[in-house]
Formats: structure tokens, C-alpha cells, sequence
């Protein structure tokens, strides 16, 4: 074990933010040990903005309460921490931790629980990149470097602590924090990581929940370099285990939206993860329209169904929460509303929730090529810097195009064509979300609810199928939610 100087790796207290320092604090005057760990120590030495600090002490849980009281909630089972609130802030402390007892892994060597207190020598073989474990205490300006770590920064190297195979045996979610590391970073994986990262490694990635890998999923697609990250993801095998049923290919409209994302985030604009999501699972839903379209189907059924397909699906490798789930089918069912709207439900549209992401996601996808929007996230884009006059005629001059055009048209394939009727509202987007808990469907079963056209093998429907027989249900429109464009 080496002690560096703080000073000489970059590192004074003038960068850290008070919150961190009173945490370190209190845990100090109590008479505990407390470090800075992990990204902070990292990024602050590369000089980069730390995303967040996070503490280790040798106290526990409890005793970590007991330190900051109702400041501090205990969370996890699996691993369990310490959430110390301070002011606006969140720290996550950690207790040291001694290698888990054998009765917590599985048969495929994987940490069920990894509650077990030690000292900061074992606590340091725990954590999995050389890089992140490094222990700052900026009262005493000292950094511990047990591994060298600090030449691994300077030559810009990823390294894990101990044997890779054992380490992504342990938790398999070190695979992908390996390539996010790697990406954010810009630093080469050691060679012995290399050698072992293969695809078949990467099927230990079934063992983790869905929900965990969303999590995940949402920290590559926030971390500023999800474009770099993307290639990654295929070459390393990751990708088939984060994403059902996305073909491993990146298209220009899924890379003009990384790199949007990217340059949002380097902006400090904020950005919905979930908007990442619709551009990925947007070929599946139109494949999976198409599909339903094929079986006669009506379009709006269709889609309202291909969504939930959709999101079904990809439910099974990362659980996408319910807001941001209905966040990615309004997006796709303002596809069709923007791509065709009926000209009195203009002005309405583009002042709805929704408008925004529909806007600029039907605008990525014009970018990028694709002609089926038929020139209207152009026509939407310049609709918004008009004056209410400039408005009007283009209002007018769009519908007197649309009536032509109509004239001429046979069918259309998503596009729903029903009879323009003088309503200047907005039917809401999308349809209640299907229940996922048992005691949820019961519920909805009781309700006059037609039943969901799921078939059972998932690719033919039967000209009995209910989704055929379905009413057109009369929308609520108390339900519709409008609002400032966001
Ligand atoms: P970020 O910039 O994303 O916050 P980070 O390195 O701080 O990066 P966190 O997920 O905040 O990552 O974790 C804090 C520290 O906890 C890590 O630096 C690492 O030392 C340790 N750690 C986190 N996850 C793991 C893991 N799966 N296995 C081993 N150590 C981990
Ligand atoms: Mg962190």
C-alpha cells in the first residue's frame, strides 16, 4: 500500500462540495474512519466533473444512522448501504466489507449477499476496478492506493482487481460497468480482461434482474458517451443481453440519436433515458404493427397492441418502469398524429405534453433518412416559429394538401384514415398500460375491459382472435392531459 499526497494527484478540498466534507466529518468526530471512494477520487484526478461521491467507513449500517439519525435511511438486502441525506444531496456510504461466506453464492459463483464487515485492506479487493479504489481523506490531504492505481490512471488503463473471470463470475454486472468505464473514460481494458470477455461470458448477464440491468442500461444511456459505448455493447455480446429483440446493428437513426443524447448531456440539458428506449424498440413496434396490420387489424389497435408486445418483450432482459414506458408509446402514437393530423387538432397538438419528444424524435427519424414522415418534422419545425397569422395559412395551405392528397390515396398502412371530424381535441395517446401484478389484472378482468389480443405462441392470430372482434371503445376524453410543451 502506497500514501500519495493529495496534493500531488490534483486533489484539494477546495473541489469537493460541503455536503461530502460533512459527511466525512461527522463520521470522523464520532470516531470512525471515513473515506472519499469510487468515481469522485477518479474523475476529480482526471479532471472531470465527479457525477456524484461516494463515502466507505468502518462503520456499520446502524451505526451509520446512529451518526446522522433520521438523515439516514438503510437500503438493500444484497448489499446494504447507508443513504445519508445532506442538504439536496445523496451520499451512499458504504460499510467496509470482508469477502462474502460461501454459503452466499450461487452455484455459478455469483454474491447473493454481500453484507459481510471487514477491514479496508479486504474492503479494497472487493471493489472492482483498480481505478476505483482508491481512499481519499481529505482532512488529512491523503489518498491509499493498495494497487498501483494511480499508474493505471496515468496510462489510462481499466483493470480489475484480482481474476476476471472470478470477478464477472462474482457480479456479471461488472461486464457492463467494465465497457462503461471503458467508454466515459477512454481507457483501454487490460488484456487479461480481454481474454476472458467473451459473448458465451456474457450469458452470466441472465442471472441478473431485469431491474438491475435497467438500471444499468440507464447509466450507459446518461453517461455522455453512450455513441462510443454503442459498438461496445455488440462486439462484446452485451447487447443480446440487455435488449430482446433489437437487431445488433446500429442504424443512423439509433446513432443520430446517441449522439443527440451525447450532446445533450454535454450541454447540461437534461434528457428522458426512456426516449432512448422508444428509438431502439421503434423497428420491433413497427415490425410488429406490420404484423398485426397483416391480420386485418385495425391501425390503432394495431399499435396500441404492437407497443405493449413490445415493451413485454423487452420486460424480460430490463424492466422499464410504467412512467416511462407510457412516456416510449406516446412517443410512437405521436408519430401518427404528427405525421397526419387532422388540421383543426394542429395548434392543440403542439402544445401537448407529448409534443415535444414526439417532435424530435419524428424529426431524428427524417434526419436520418427516413422518408415514410414524408417532410413533416420539417414542416412541424418551421410551424413552430411562425406567428399566429404565418400559422393559420400554413394550416390552411397543409389541409387543402391533405384533401388533395387524400383524393389520391387508396389506404394507408399505420395511418389511421377515419372521417375528419370537427374535434379539436386530443384523444388521449395512449391506452391504460397493461396490468403486470395478478391482483392488478383481476381487477381489470372485473372491469368491462375487452380481453388482450395475446395470442399464445406470440405470431398468429386466428380469425376468432378477440383483438378482430374488438369494439371500437369510445375515449374518455376527461382523461386527456394537456399541457406546456416541455
Ligand atoms: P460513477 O461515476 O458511475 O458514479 P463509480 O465508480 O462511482 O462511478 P458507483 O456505482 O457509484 O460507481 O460505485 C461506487 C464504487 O463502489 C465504485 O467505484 C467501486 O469501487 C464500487 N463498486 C460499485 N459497484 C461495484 C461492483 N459491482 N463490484 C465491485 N465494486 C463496485
Ligand atoms: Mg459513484
Amino acid at each position: 500500500m502506497q500514501t500519495l499526497r493529495a496534493s500531488k494527484c490534483g486533489l484539494s478540498t477546495a473541489q469537493l462540495p460541503s455536503y461530502i466534507l460533512d459527511v466525512i466529518d461527522a463520521l470522523t468526530k464520532a470516531g470512525y474512519e471515513a473515506y472519499i471512494v469510487g468515481g469522485g477520487v477518479r474523475d476529480l484526478i482526471l479532471g472531470l466533473n465527479p457525477k456524484d461521491f461516494d463515502a466507505v467507513t468502518n462503520a456499520t449500517p446502524a451505526q451509520v444512522k446512529e451518526v446522522f439519525g433520521r438523515r439516514c435511511r438503510i437500503i438493500g438486502r444484497r448489499f446494504e448501504l447507508a443513504h445519508v441525506y445532506a442538504g439536496r444531496e445523496l451520499v451512499e456510504v458504504a460499510t467496509f466489507r470482508a469477502p462474502p461466506k460461501k454459503a452466499v453464492t450461487s452455484a455459478s459463483g455469483m454474491i447473493l449477499r454481500d453484507n459481510n464487515w471487514g477491514t479496508i485492506e479486504q474492503d479494497f479487493v472487493r471493489r472492482d476496478f483498480s481505478i476505483n479504489a482508491m481512499y481519499y481523506q481529505p482532512r488529512k490531504g491523503i489518498v491509499l492506493d493498495f494497487c498501483h492505481a494511480i499508474d493505471d490512471i496515468k496510462n489510462k488503463t481499466l483493470r480489475l482487481l484480482g481474476d476476471p473471470t472470478l470477478r464477472f463470475e462474482e457480479d456479471p454486472v461488472r461486464m457492463l460497468r467494465t465497457l462503461r468505464f471503458a467508454a466515459k473514460l477512454n481507457f483501454s481494458i487490460a488484456p487479461e480482461i480481454l481474454e476472458i470477455f467473451t459473448p458465451e461470458l456474457t450469458q452470466l448477464l441472465r442471472d441478473i434482474s431485469p431491474h438491475r440491468l435497467y438500471d444499468e442500461s440507464q447509466k450507459l444511456f446518461t453517461m455522455g458517451h453512450l455513441n462510443r459505448v454503442l459498438p461496445m455493447l455488440i462486439d462484446f455480446g452485451i447487447w443480446h443481453q440487455l435488449f430482446a429483440d433489437i437487431s445488433p446493428d446500429i442504424s443512423t437513426f439509433i446513432e443520430r440519436a446517441a449522439i443527440n443524447t451525447d450532446q445533450r448531456i454535454q450541454m447540461g440539458k437534461t434528457i428522458n433515458p426512456a426516449f432512448f428506449y422508444a428509438v431502439l424498440l421503434w423497428k420491433p413496434f413497427l415490425e410488429r404493427c406490420n404484423f398485426y396490420l397483416s391480420k386485418g387489424v385495425v391501425p390503432a389497435e394495431a399499435r396500441a397492441q404492437a407497443g405493449l408486445d413490445v415493451l413485454k418483450r423487452q420486460a424480460t432482459r430490463t424492466i422499464i418502469p410504467r412512467f416511462a414506458e407510457t412516456f416510449i408509446r406516446e412517443v410512437w402514437e405521436m408519430q401518427t398524429r404528427l405525421l397526419n393530423p387532422k388540421p383543426q387538432q394542429i395548434q392543440a397538438l403542439s402544445t401537448h405534453a407529448r409534443f415535444r419528444a414526439g417532435f424530435d424524435f419524428l424529426l431524428l427519424r427524417e434526419k436520418s433518412g427516413d422518408d415514410t414522415t414524408q417532410g413533416m418534422g420539417v414542416w412541424w419545425d418551421a410551424y413552430q416559429q411562425m406567428s399566429t397569422d404565418e400559422k393559420e395559412r400554413a394550416i390552411s395551405q397543409y389541409n387543402r394538401q391533405r384533401a388533395k392528397s387524400r383524393r389520391k390515396a387508396t389506404t394507408d398502412d399505420v395511418v389511421e384514415t377515419k372521417s375528419v371530424a370537427a374535434i379539436t381535441e386530443i384523444e388521449p395517446l395512449v391506452n391504460e398500460p397493461e396490468p403486470r401484478s395478478r391482483r392488478e389484472r383481476k381487477s381489470r378482468a372485473k372491469s368491462e375491459r375487452p380481453v388482450q389480443p395475446t395470442s399464445s405462441n406470440g405470431s398468429e392470430i386466428g380469425y376468432d382472435h378477440p383483438i378482430l372482434k374488438r369494439k371500437r371503445v369510445k375515449r374518455d376524453l376527461s382523461q386527456v392531459i394537456f399541457g406546456p410543451t416541455q
